[in-house]
């Protein structure tokens, strides 16, 4: 199987950083909580997909083009001769459909229809098929992934795949016949290349550096490390203890998603963990994983530039089974 490889959306980090140094407005904590969860289920289908045969192609995470008209796809999956579009939804808890209309039971409010988003990718994306001359049938599903889903009339011809429907949905994909992957790799490039970088449409809470708590946030929970012995934090909520340099590292990183206009130096990332960690051990931290810019006061410090192409989301290679070797896939 090759893999377009799936990366942490940048929004989600963004607001996910933000949530541990700030009060978020309800809005957007209700917003942020939405994408964990999208993510959290779009991994968990990841890991169901990975024992497709290796004529499979899969593209994760589009966010394409068409008539001036932006679309996503959380997964595409090139087969045979068929290309099949996937919405995953993390849905939990009982929904109903009346009049065409979806519907939370508990809550008896109405939610967005998923199947009109994924009708329109697959419009949007046909119309882009066309342009580069190929004319392969898609087939659309919604993949409702979460064991506590359940939802009421549905109709019976729907394209969804229900939780206890997944595996069995998946033999059907493993036993779809090959075909010559040339063709199929072709159409993954020219879509691969067609991704955009970023997407217009995200929206960024405003905040200012003065407002966000100052300090090192914890790796495995949202609470802040205080310093145990020389070279060491821990969490007071969790537990979890951690290397001075990886936690100071993690920070760096918080700080340059959440100010990307500023500059890092040893001045600003001391101030920004709150004073944990001296001068000597920030600057040490900075020299080995960083690159140095400018000279005397007015240095500062940037990523590499392959990290930066990385993050950026520009440069999404390949996994394929023989590279992936004995790593984690994904
Ligand atoms: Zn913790």
């Amino acid at each position: 199987m090759i893999n377009r490889l799936r990366l942490e959306p940048k929004e989600l980090k963004l607001l996910r950083f933000l949530s541990c140094r700030l009060e978020l407005p309800l809005k957007d904590e209700n917003h942020y909580l939405n994408l964990e969860k999208g993510y959290a289920g779009e991994l968990h289908f990841d890991r169901e997909l990975q024992d497709l045969p290796d004529s499979c192609i899969i593209l994760n995470d589009l966010l394409l083009e068409n008539s001036n008209t932006h679309f996503q796809i959380d997964t595409l999956l090139i087969t045979g001769g068929t290309i099949f579009v996937f919405e995953v939804k993390n849905y939990e808890g009982d929904y109903y459909i009346e009049n065409e209309r979806w519907y939370s039971l508990l809550s008896k409010t109405e939610i967005k229809n998923p199947l009109l988003q994924l009708q329109r990718s697959e419009t949007l994306l046909r119309g882009l098929l066309k342009d580069f001359g190929f004319h392969l049938p898609i087939k659309s599903h919604l993949i409702f992934i979460n064991p506590c889903f359940h939802l009421y009339q549905a109709p019976i011809n729907m394209p969804a795949v229900f939780p206890p429907q997944v595996k069995r949905f998946l033999e059907k994909l493993k036993a779809v016949p090959n075909v010559a992957k040339s063709k199929n790799m072709k159409l993954a490039e020219r879509l691969k290349a067609r991704c955009l970088k970023e997407n217009p449409y995200v929206r960024k809470p405003e905040y200012t550096y003065d407002q966000l708590r100052k300090g090192i946030v914890c790796g495995s929970c949202s609470a802040f490390l205080v310093p145990i012995t020389q070279g060491f934090l821990k969490c007071e909520k969790c537990g979890s203890k951690e290397k001075m340099d990886t936690a100071v590292l993690r920070s760096v990183e918080e700080f340059a998603v959440l100010f990307p206009d500023r500059k890092i130096t040893t001045n600003t990332i001391i101030d920004w963990c709150d004073g944990i960690g001296s001068k000597k051990v920030v600057q040490r931290i900075l020299v080995r994983n960083y690159e140095k810019k400018g000279k005397g006061k007015s240095s500062y410090y940037q990523r590499c530039q392959r990290e930066d192409i990385v993050n950026a989301g520009e440069e999404v290679g390949w996994i394929t089974s023989e590279n992936m070797g004995g790593k984690e896939k994904w």
